[in-house]
């Protein structure tokens, strides 16, 4: 499976995160390379005293090994077999498949012991995304394992890796699929576009949140904002809404935004989509939502970027704040990894309290991976 002949050695004492199966070995810890490296081979992890810790990919760069196996056994040609199959019986075994939902995350980086790699599954195409050089290199291997795990519940497998990875094409490893291509999720029904939508083409990171805002949504005038292809919006309007305004900045995403309304039996002159910065959008209006959505994308790619990504989240939510009826619901999240909880939580509430009295109003926030972690009332 892999040329083992490539060592990296460990300085002394810097085994121990390795022990504890910690997936990332940085560049400081490491005392010794074997001469010829290239990005994205395979490595073998020895400590100081020559004990075998595992394998991984290595990258040049701040972390530099992405580890793939540990103790003394040099991963065969099974290893994303059997890697994908344990990932695949976790998510059907905690019921994530089922016939309601056919657009699911089949791998999720170190969640599934596989840093750098990311595969979703779209009803029959998979689409892999590579985060490191070493998934890249080992691309059509995931492929024909993701193939013979899901045999034929899939019919092509889709290589998506130019916006996270340089030099590198998008292609179909197996087979190809028509775009849009219908998925449903919970019973209803997306067009999702993964050769020219964003990310691999479908945010499914929030389909619990959008579970939570459609069993909150009955009766009330519901804004998205940064809606992308209306994933909020068909949810709200299945939860009895009495309206939904979506907006993006995108025309593509607000395209396919309004066909997904439709595809979902609503009508968009009474749910209208606006092609729109949502700053421009929100200015000026005061209380005329009862629910908004806030889901922009990350404000701080690096810690460098965080002070000004702040005043970004602080403008947005006073902004939503103020257009939010008293007794409103705010659902707003953070993508920036480089944005935990407290500071987000911290924001948000300075945002609703700038030096004068608002109305009482419910907020439910999530940072990265966008769990609803904090509800706030204020
Ligand atoms: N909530 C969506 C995912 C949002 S992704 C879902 O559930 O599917 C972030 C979206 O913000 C993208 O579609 C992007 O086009 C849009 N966007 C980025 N900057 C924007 C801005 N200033 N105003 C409006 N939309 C913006």
């Amino acid at each position: 499976m892999n040329d083992t002949s490539l060592i990296i050695k460990l300085k002394k004492g810097k085994e121990q995160s390795l022990l504890r199966k910690h997936p990332w070995i940085f560049s400081g810890a490491i005392q010794q390379y074997s001469p010829d490296m290239t990005n994205g081979s395979w490595v073998k992890v020895l400590s100081a005293d020559d004990q075998t810790l595992g394998f991984g990919h290595y990258q040049k760069g701040s972390i530099t090994v992405r580890m793939l196996s540990f103790g003394n056994t040099n991963p065969d040609q099974n290893f994303y077999i059997n890697k994908i199959q344990a990932a695949y019986d976790l998510r059907r075994g905690a019921s994530v498949i089922s016939p309601k939902t056919n657009a699911w995350r089949l791998i999720h980086g170190e969640g599934d012991g596989l840093p750098g790699l990311i595969v979703d599954v779209y009803n029959g195409t998979a689409i892999i995304q590579a985060h490191s050089y070493g998934m890249h290199l080992d691309r059509h291997s995931i492929a024909t394992a993701i193939a013979s795990v899901l045999g034929k519940k899939i019919q092509s497998v889709y290589y998506k890796s130019q916006g996270t990875l340089d030099h590198v094409d998008n292609e179909y490893l197996h087979g190809n699929t028509t775009v849009p291509h219908t998925v449903l999720e919970y019973g209803y029904k997306f067009l999702v576009d993964w050769e020219s939508g964003q990310k691999t083409g479908f945010f499914l990171d929030q389909r619990e949140n959008r579970k939570l805002l459609g069993e909150l949504a009955k009766d009330r005038v519901v804004l998205n904002t940064f809606c992308y292809t209306g994933g909020f919006s068909v949810y709200a309007l299945q939860g009895k809404a009495k309206s939904v305004h979506s907006v993006d900045a995108s025309e593509k995403a607000i395209a396919l935004a309004k066909l997904n309304i439709e595809l979902n039996g609503f009508n968009t002159e009474e749910n209208p989509c606006f092609v729109a910065d949502t700053f421009d959008f929100l200015k000026n209006k005061a209380d005329v939502y009862d629910v908004i959505i806030l889901d922009p994308p990350a404000f701080a790619k690096h810690k460098d970027a965080r002070h000004q990504a702040m005043k970004g989240y602080q403008r947005l939510n006073a902004e939503a704040f103020r257009a939010i009826k008293p007794g409103g619901i705010i659902f707003t999240f953070s993508c920036s990894q480089v944005v935990d909880k407290q500071l987000f939580y911290d924001t948000v509430v300075s945002s609703a309290n700038p030096g004068r009295p608002r109305h009482q109003s419910t907020t439910i926030a999530g940072t990265t991976g966008r769990s609803p972690g904090i509800h706030l009332s204020s």
